[in-house]
């Protein structure tokens, strides 16, 4: 779309919104926001919209409208989220990709990288790629589970991420080793045996190239070759792509290191015989982008030089890179458990029950928790696309699940540490509770002389007058004494009678609160309700219960 056009829809927008007068200054604002580049010539960029905006407010309300149905615009607009600023050179079509490693399961953390190209690739229309990005074979941090690649795709399933084409980079080792051959062939790469920290030493430090960085393109096949036969062994030799000294600013980027040996890959798919020379992470996600037509990438701000080194492997090939919008680190705090080795630490010593367990941040027990995919969402999409390093809040995301759940939760009361009264009368066979506080519908509750109410609130309220939520007055006592039914201020204490079931609620300390439960809650597993004065929580199964959040 060109400029002029650009301005035009905006001019349109606008106009129809405010009874077909467009304001020159939002829609300078708008066209600025979807194309910056523009606010380097102001002066040109007035001029081109008060003349546009003259012929549009000149048009007629129904006329404007129709002309903006036209650009097919206004769909798109309306889909987009508030806070996520439009991607740039979006007309010609938008491709994206996530690039997890399946070293784990999904995290909180990782939500926000799959959220905000989902939610761009569906303000575009575009494609959204999932690209297992698994060639580390030796850090114990990183080697893949295969176990992984399944929980990432339901993780994210269950998100709402909607992608297309899902690829392993482990299975195309022989395209990454294929580009390489090309750029050793053409002087661009080079196999370096040199020690690694003589290396760092001569290059990093006294900036002088190495021997290897000279030899000519026959001795670096030669020596490519070797590693591919694994006469070279792990750490005497990597390939690496020639770079500029002079020109580079981040020396992590100097001739940096596209393939390494690995003498014993540790990894579901190394194939058999396993194979034993891999790609570092930048060079088969730059040949992967490239392959796949993506033309917009969406990452986090520590990806910065990747995107460094990657940008003179395409230089080199005569590729165009990516547009690239990056976001700022996410990070977790100490209570949110998602580190890989301290999951599967506590796991293998029983602390944690699985990758589910509610002591985890991980999406699998958010889930459990009765944490809503769509309250993930809009947490995510509320950060967007902040530059500066974000903490996550729970207490912000456990707002905004409340929002959702908290009109279709059911009310229940459920009685943690129960203790036996004995009522000296009751006036009816049941009571009705509300559903919802002030909603139309009711829950009857078979009421008898014997109840349970918490031990907390009988030793609170030993000998004084308290009201049993929804039901009647007493003076509480093993043997407790009816004083009436009208509404007080009393203490509300929640009850359960006889033909309670009992229930366990787990807490997200992994404690587990044993109690009884109203016997009438036909609580399917998967529901979440409201426990009284406990909180939210979701049935796993009946009788077990997960606590969500106040
Ligand atoms: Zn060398």
């Amino acid at each position: 779309m060109n400029d002029e056009a650009i301005i035009r829809k905006h001019a349109l927008a606008n106009a129809a919104q405010f009874s077909g007068k467009a304001n020159i200054g939002s829609v300078i604002g708008k066209v600025i926001a979807e194309k910056p580049e523009l606010k380097a010539d102001m002066n040109a960029l007035k001029q081109a919209a008060a003349k546009i905006i003259s012929e549009v407010n000149a048009l007629d309300l129904e006329t404007q409208k129709k002309e903006l149905e036209k650009t097919g615009w206004q769909k798109i607009e309306k889909e987009q989220r508030i806070g996520l600023p439009p991607l740039p050179d979006a007309d010609a079509g938008v491709v994206m990709r996530m690039a997890p490693n399946p070293n784990g399961p999904l995290h909180i953390g990782h939500a926000r990288m799959a959220i905000l190209n989902d939610e761009y690739a569906k303000m575009y229309n575009g494609k959204l790629f999932l690209r297992f990005d698994d060639t580390d074979p030796k850090n114990p941090n990183k080697v893949p589970m295969k176990k992984a690649y399944k929980w990432i795709e339901n993780g994210l399933k269950w998100l709402g991420v909607k992608y297309g084409k899902v690829f392993r980079a482990s299975s195309r080792l022989p395209i990454y080793y294929k580009y390489f051959e090309k750029l050793l062939e053409a002087g661009n790469a080079y196999v370096c045996t040199c020690e690694q920290e003589a290396w760092s030493r001569m290059v990093r430090n006294e900036r002088r190239p190495c021997p290897c960085k000279s030899l000519d393109a026959g001795e670096n096949l030669e020596r490519w070759k070797n590693m591919l036969k694994h006469k070279l062994k792990e750490g005497q030799a990597v390939g690496r792509i020639k770079t500029d000294m002079e020109k580079i600013k981040d020396p992590a980027a100097i001739d940096w290191v596209a393939f390494r040996i690995v003498d014993k890959p540790v990894h579901p798919f190394a194939g058999k015989p396993p194979k034993k020379v891999w790609p570092m992470l930048d060079f088969a996600s730059a040949i992967d982008d490239r392959e796949f037509g993506i033309t917009h990438i969406v990452r986090g701000k520590d990806l910065a030089v990747s995107e460094a080194r990657q940008r003179i492997l395409y230089e080199y090939m005569g590729w165009k890179y990516p547009v690239t919008k990056i976001y700022g680190k996410i990070m977790t705090t100490e209570e949110m458990v998602v580190s890989k080795s301290k999951i599967a630490e506590g796991i293998k010593s029983g602390k944690f029950s699985g990758y589910d367990d509610p002591q985890l941040a991980t999406l699998t027990a958010f889930r459990k928790r009765g944490i809503l995919p769509e309250a993930i969402r809009n947490y995510m999409v509320g950060i967007g696309m902040n530059e500066s390093e974000t903490t996550i809040d729970l207490e912000i995301l456990f707002s905004e699940n409340r929002k959702l759940i908290d009109k279709t939760s059911n009310r229940y009361f459920f009685v943690a540490e129960p203790v036996e009264i004995e009522l000296d009368k009751v006036l009816a066979k049941t009571v009705k509770a509300p559903l919802y506080p002030g909603g139309k519908k009711f829950r009857k509750i078979h009421v008898s002389k014997k109840i349970f109410i918490e031990k907390h609130d009988y030793v609170a309220n030993l000998e004084r007058e308290a009201r049993l939520m929804h039901f009647c007055n007493i003076v509480v006592g093993k043997k407790s004494k009816y004083t009436g039914t009208e509404l007080n201020d009393n203490a509300k204490i929640h009850w359960v009678s006889k033909g309670a079931i009992k229930a366990k609620l787990v807490m997200p300390d992994g404690k587990i609160i044993s109690g009884l439960m109203e016997p009438a809650a036909k609580i399917k597993p998967g529901q979440i309700v409201q426990f009284e004065r406990v909180g939210f929580a979701r049935c796993d199964k009946k009788g077990l219960f997960y606590f969500a959040h106040k």
